[in-house]
């Protein structure tokens, strides 16, 4: 369901949506055109679905779409995606061409007329050489995800691309680095009001852990995560187990697959043969949006984990957080940013530290509601959907030098 941005005035109070009001109306029918891979399965499409509508009610004209490719193409792109993270891979001129030849057919196909474009990721990254039919038009590339330390043949590749931008938005300032265009800084968010995030009674939450099996009068954790290698499914299980030696916990591991990431199924069979048939440990394979199934896992939980061992901004947490649960993640990318140690959870470094700090918080569970309260203060503060608007609308009034003259005094 779609929301008037009134309905965010209770969350945000009112200063917040007068002014995204008045800087919408600066902007009012400009078309803004989001582009990336996938409609379903990942954080920048769960932030598209919300975004998109929401900008619309305020009078901007958005839209989205995604590229189109083949299986090649995303085997290819989830290469890239790892490599681009730092991961050791061994990148190809085969690839390349592959990339390219979709890139062409993605131009060949494009012809959607805006004024604003924000291409989101590398996949699509190819569609700036389309600027030249759409005179001035004004094209951001939106990374979410860590180039601080990328495969070097590769960034070259994509730097091509990258340079012919008018501007670049990253999520934390230690994901990017020099490239010779503006940049912005836009953390990601989630929306509260969202089957995903709003409040739930204890009988959905209770009859959802019955569908799957999870007994709801025992303590149990759990990771809500496409099943990813970076996501570290495994050190979830190894976790749990040291703690399950001396404690009664159940582990919940929820995840289904993004379309464009085809490592998904190896994943799974890998994490299923860890879990060995504990009758403790529910892996449960979820159809695209299961909102409801998800924030009902989330909010049941004794604590939410996202112990990654690379990671984008991490909306998973931030999810936990404003159900007020705290939040064990590994101490990478965006979970350092919002897990405050000791403060909304814990960041960890290895399977051990995982295992200590689930123990402890399930020993003092008035410590984790604590905790739990503060993340929702620190989400409400910084990453909800509202604050999330205000940036890419000021944004687009950055870019256009007309529009930024009237706000000049
Ligand atoms: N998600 C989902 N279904 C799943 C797995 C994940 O809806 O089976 C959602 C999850 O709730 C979150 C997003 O996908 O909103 C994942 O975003 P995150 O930034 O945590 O990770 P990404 O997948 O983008 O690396």
């Amino acid at each position: 369901m779609d929301y008037t941005i009134d309905a965010y005035r209770p969350i945000v109070g009112t200063n917040e949506i007068e002014e995204i009001k008045m800087l919408a109306s600066k902007l009012e029918g400009v078309r803004m055109h989001n582009v990336n891979a996938t409609f379903e399965g990942g954080g920048v499409a769960e932030i598209l679905t919300r975004l998109v509508p929401l900008l619309k009610n305020l009078g901007i004209r958005a839209t989205w779409d995604v590229i189109k490719g083949g299986d090649d193409f995303f085997q290819v792109t989830k290469a890239f995606h790892n490599a681009l993270h730092g991961k050791h891979m061994d990148i190809t001129q085969a690839m390349f061409d592959i990339f390219d030849r979709y890139t062409e057919l993605n131009l060949d196909l494009f012809e959607h007329e805006a004024d604003y474009y924000i291409i989101h990721d590398p996949q699509p990254a190819g569609l700036i050489n389309k600027r030249k039919d759409f005179p001035n038009s004004h094209w951001a590339w939106r990374c979410h995800i860590d180039v601080s330390a990328p495969h070097t043949k590769l960034w070259d590749f994509l730097y091509g691309f990258v340079k012919q931008y008018d501007a670049s938005i990253f999520t934390m300032p230690e994901f990017s680095k020099k490239l010779g265009i503006p940049q912005f800084l836009i953390t990601p968010s989630i929306d509260p009001l969202a089957d995903k995030n709003k409040d739930l009674d204890s009988r959905t939450i209770k009859s959802v852990l019955e569908k799957y099996g999870v007994d709801p009068d025992r303590p149990y954790v759990t990771q809500v995560s496409r099943f990813d290698r970076l996501k570290d499914p495994i050190g979830v299980i190894e976790a749990y187990r040291l703690v399950k030696k001396r404690n009664d916990l159940q582990l919940v591991l929820a995840g289904g697959g993004a379309t464009d990431d085809p490592e998904g199924a190896a994943v799974l069979a890998e994490v299923q043969e860890a879990a060995g048939g504990d009758p403790d440990v529910k892996i449960l394979e979820l159809p695209p949006f299961s909102d409801i199934d998800i924030n009902a896992l989330q909010r049941g939980a004794a604590m939410v984990i996202q112990k990654s061992l690379k990671e984008g901004f991490g909306m998973t947490v931030t999810e936990g957080l404003w159900k007020g649960r705290p939040v064990i993640g590994g101490a990478v990318g965006g979970i350092k940013a919002q897990v405050i140690n000791g403060v909304t959870g814990y960041t960890v470094y290895s399977v051990e530290g995982c295992a200590k700090r689930i123990e402890h918080l399930l020993h003092n569970p008035d410590l984790g509601d604590a905790m739990g309260r503060n993340g929702r203060e620190l989400v409400r503060g910084r990453y909800l959907l509202t604050r999330h608007i205000k940036n890419y609308l000021l944004l687009m009034i950055e870019m256009n030098e007309s529009l930024r003259s009237d706000f000049s005094v």
